[in-house]
């Protein structure tokens, strides 16, 4: 979406002047990405990129808390070159290059603290082809220098016409230009349906009902083809509002299940998420900069989970306000699910395997 500028003013009171959370988008001016304390003349255009779904306007606001100070730097917190980012939490302003530079090694530290890869290990990339697995595939690649384990990609194709095909072959051209195998399965194959044929029967909860045939399709095939690990591509973002909604739901449970890697029964190949420290922005800024192509049409047409949705926005908004909130959510959830972990029965949390997998 682009906006003409009414006045002079500083990017981050255009969108809340459009009741949009910082959060929620990032922005480029002239195909280049900009950080929201930079100021816009009047008349000149600006790119609103939405990431995720388009959230609904809230009601204009002013900047508050920490977006009322923040203020624009010329320059990189580490060099002379123009910012592309702004990051609220630690009031930085950096480049492309230090972005990319601080977005691995974040990953890298990620993988070191949860012992995620190991030399010699054999992963496979459940790659998409959003923003989050493209992403994923890009620092895991880089992780690979330093670090030697073998790695494939996973495509599914659920068979949702217009929504799926692109992203498919966005995966494919990754791969091919990063070197990697892709393996591509659909539903069709697998399951004798798609799932816009499920949906046409009226199935309810088809998001989970298609993530459940998603990942029985991701654990099949990685058990076949020998694999020992799967680098799924869940943020920061993701984890908050997990663990928001166990909370909602009161689901207390669920914390304990919310292991990593992610074991969710010995059927399972360990599921590891590289990218879980990282704010979903931020992904998505990282994998604009390394060329990933957003439009309106990214988001599936079946997307349902309303509640999920309305948390997402809470959080935006929360985070705009107190920088740092998302990254609170997550560590309290990380401790909440060792003590929970301690204290429940393990036959309490046993996922039925039936039923998940
Ligand atoms: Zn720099």
């Amino acid at each position: 979406m682009k906006i003409a500028a009414s006045s002079e003013m500083r990017l981050i009171e255009l969108l809340h002047d459009l009741g949009i959370p910082a959060e929620a988008v990032f922005l480029s001016i002239d195909e280049k990405l900009v950080p929201e304390t930079a100021s816009v003349q009047k008349g000149q255009e600006v790119e609103i990129i939405y990431y995720k779904h388009v959230p609904p306007l809230s009601s204009p606001q002013e900047p508050r808390g920490h977006w009322k100070r923040a203020e624009y730097s010329k320059e990189c917190a580490h060099c002379k070159s123009t910012p592309v980012i702004y990051l609220p939490y630690a009031n930085q302003h950096l480049c492309s290059k230090h972005f990319k530079e601080l977005f691995e090694k974040r990953v890298k530290r990620t993988v070191r603290e949860y012992h995620m890869l190991n030399k010699g290990d054999n992963v496979g990339i459940a790659l998409s082809g959003g923003k989050d697995s493209y992403a994923l595939l890009h620092t895991l690649s880089k992780i690979r220098e330093s670090l030697p384990f073998e790695m494939v990609a996973l495509t599914i194709d659920e068979g949702i016409p217009g929504y799926r095909d692109k992203a498919i072959e966005n995966a494919r051209k990754r791969c091919e230009e990063l070197g990697i195998t892709q393996h591509v399965y659909t539903f069709k194959e697998e399951h004798g349906t798609t799932i816009s044929e499920i949906g046409k029967k009226g199935k309810e909860n088809l998001c989970s009902y298609c993530g459940v045939l998603r990942r029985k399709i991701l654990n099949t095939k990685a058990r076949e083809l020998g694999l020992n690990k799967v680098a799924i591509g869940h943020n920061l973002d993701d984890v908050a509002q997990t663990a928001m909604l166990n909370l909602i739901r009161n689901e207390p449970l669920r914390f304990a299940r919310f292991n990593e890697p992610l074991i969710e029964n010995e059927k399972f190949i360990p599921r590891i998420r590289p990218l879980r420290n990282i704010r979903e922005k931020e992904v998505a800024a990282y994998a604009f900069l390394h060329g990933h192509q957003y439009n309106s049409g990214c988001c599936c047409p079946h997307a349902t989970s309303a509640l999920r949705w309305s948390v997402r926005h809470e959080l935006n908004s929360l985070e705009d306000q107190y920088p740092g909130t998302k990254s609170k959510i997550a560590s309290s959830f990380n401790t909440l699910q060792k003590i929970v972990k301690d204290s429940v029965k393990e036959k309490n949390l046993k996922l039925n395997s039936s039923k998940e997998c």
